[in-house]
């Protein structure tokens, strides 16, 4: 077992753990069984910073197979589109750049 990142939200979690599964890679979300304790509950432990769901992976040999199949994913949320491409090197950028990191060309240029 080796964890891989978490995140507060188990939609995430539950979102890479799908492709993880897709690709043969078996995975399991640690604290996810804390959402039957009642959602109000487990929402007041979640603002505390307890019981933050975590996505693991059963083998840990498939450690780095899983992270370079997550990592086109892994910095932008499903519900978060904002990264832009560059124009010039087609390069993405997180949202709040204003030039390209690779080349310096300006983002809507
Ligand atoms: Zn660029």
């Amino acid at each position: 077992m080796r964890e891989i990142f978490s995140h507060r939200d188990l939609t995430v979690l539950g979102y890479y753990k799908s492709i993880l599964e897709a690709e043969g890679i078996a995975g399991y979300i640690r604290n996810e069984h804390s959402q039957t304790l009642g959602f109000g509950f487990y929402g007041m432990f979640q603002r505390l910073g307890f019981l933050e769901p975590v996505l693991c992976i059963v083998a840990d040999d498939e450690f780095e197979r899983a992270i370079a199949i997550l990592s086109p994913h892994r910095f932008s949320d499903p519900c978060d589109h904002e990264e832009w491409l560059c124009s010039a090197c087609k390069e993405s950028n997180p949202a709040a750049f204003e030039v390209c990191w690779k080349c310096q060309t300006a983002k809507n240029e």
